[in-house]
């Protein structure tokens, strides 16, 4: 096999990009406007500025500045652990037999073994600037809760992470790191908020979900002088700040003149897989060049696949916004069998446009499907993939087979946004046999989507 393109594509610190790219000024269909839920009327920036930091909500709104300059403090903070490998699987595509190319952007190379440092650095950066004492948030898997005690420890800010009780209990050493970084760390349902209190009412011994520890961190964020909230994934910002992914991706390829023919990543609340394609859509927006995209989500939750796409509640409370969004209904609790961070009942309100614009295609995957993609991956290209990063691997796999038996020599791209470190419970369980697939029936999701607001 030829390698002249080194395994490693790694970018001088100089090509690191200086702005962030905002797809949302390349769409001519913009994504539907968030809405204040109590009036129903699209949010302004005194709205959203009692829960969100100022500089963030503006960036929130903003759907016609294309490029964001990267302030220097974050550039500086990047430049700890950026620009990231893109990767060629040349030992992938050798054991697969497979003509195709197989290129993967790593985000794992920080300690918080994730994406998630790119948005949570900024972020803590915009909430320092403008003099706040600290942030709240919600975490489920805990990459985002300790990506953001990371970011927090160095701005010196005060972090408080409401982390679901089923991830708590089963992710000590999540929960350990983060109050390594200084972090408080509250499993949700608590008591210390009047929402918690009354969902543990509701529903005694409950083990928690994301939308409900989001209605916590929200209601802690705004019951105390100079506190804001701030989310990993889902928001328009978040977006933009991932952006950083495709776009170091974009100018690695360029380097070696190759074209990208597919991209694939996995998506929760979408924020990885945004930002990893934001560049690669915008050329297609733009009439540039064309690709072919595919967003992975689980089968246990999903959202794209066979959700709907309506104006939705994004947390469990009811106290944030309204987005129109692909959503299983912000009462679907997907199964708490299922491992990882892909269990947000919506999506990105970007990637649900784009998706319904037909720019993207989405497929979802079974949890043991991934595991075993997982294990294969980790076996030959050395790189033990958190088990959210492996759905994006199952189907790039997947791909790279077809083109097999087509001969074709496809350049397939994928996103391996994370290390699976502390998801040796579900790989125990994959490796023990006893994992399973949950697949929720038409009925369960008819019945929660019967719960989403009635908005046109
Ligand atoms: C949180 C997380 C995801 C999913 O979140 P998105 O916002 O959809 O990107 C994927 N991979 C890893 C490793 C994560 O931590």
């Amino acid at each position: 096999m030829n390698r002249e393109i080194p395994y490693k594509i790694y970018l001088e610190e100089n090509e690191m990009p200086d702005k962030w790219y905002n797809v949302r000024a390349d769409m001519k269909k913009k994504p539907a406007p968030i809405l204040n839920p109590a009036t129903l009327q699209p949010v302004g920036v005194e709205d959203l500025e009692p829960v969100f930091c100022t500089e963030l909500a503006k960036q929130e709104l903003d759907d016609t500045t294309a490029y964001f300059e990267i302030p220097e403090e974050i550039r500086n903070f990047y430049r700890m652990y950026r620009p990231s490998p893109l990767v060629r699987a040349y030992c992938l595509e050798e054991k697969l037999q497979t003509p195709a190319h197989i290129y993967y952007k790593f985000e794992g190379n920080n300690t918080s073994g994730s994406h998630k440092l790119n948005s949570a650095i900024a972020q803590a950066y915009y909430a320092k600037k403008q003099g706040l004492k600290g942030v709240t948030t919600e975490t489920g898997a805990g990459q985002w809760g300790t990506a953001l005690s990371m970011a927090c420890s160095y701005f010196d800010l005060d972090c408080q992470v409401y982390m679901v009780k089923c991830s708590y209990e089963q992710k000590p050493f999540r929960r350990e790191v983060m109050r390594t970084y200084g972090a408080n760390v509250t499993p949700s349902p608590s008591m210390n908020t009047n929402v918690g209190r009354k969902i543990n009412e509701e529903f005694p011994g409950t083990t928690g979900s994301l939308g409900c520890a989001i209605s916590e961190a929200v209601e802690a964020a705004t019951s105390q002088e100079g506190y804001r909230y701030v989310l990993g994934s889902v928001l328009s910002q978040v977006l933009l700040h991932q952006s950083v992914i495709g776009l170091e991706a974009k100018t690695a390829l360029d380097k070696y003149g190759v074209k990208a023919d597919m991209i694939i990543g996995c998506a929760g609340g979408g924020s990885n897989l945004g930002g990893l394609i934001s560049p690669f859509v915008g050329e297609m927006l733009r009439g540039e060049a064309d690709y072919q995209i595919i967003a992975v989500e689980p089968a246990s939750c999903p959202s794209l696949t066979r959700g709907k796409y309506v104006y939705d509640f994004c947390d469990t409370g009811k106290v944030c916004p309204l987005a129109k969004m692909y959503t299983l209904g912000s009462g679907f609790i997907p199964s708490a069998n299922h491992a990882g961070g892909l269990r947000y009942h919506g999506m990105s309100s970007v990637v649900s446009e784009l998706y319904d614009q037909g720019l993207i295609e989405a497929r979802s995957v079974e949890q043991t499907e991934v595991f075993a993609a997982a294990e294969q991956f980790a076996r030959v290209e050395g790189i033990l993939p958190a088990p959210e990063s492996s759905h994006a691997i199952k189907v790039a796999i997947d791909e790279a087979l077809k083109c097999k038996e087509t001969g074709e020599a496809k350049n397939i791209v994928f996103g391996l946004t994370g290390t699976g470190y502390f998801d040796m419970y579900a790989y125990q369980k994959f490796n023990d046999g006893v994992m399973s697939d949950y697949i929720p029936t038409d009925e369960e999701i008819a019945k929660s989507l019967e719960k989403v607001p009635k908005i046109d």
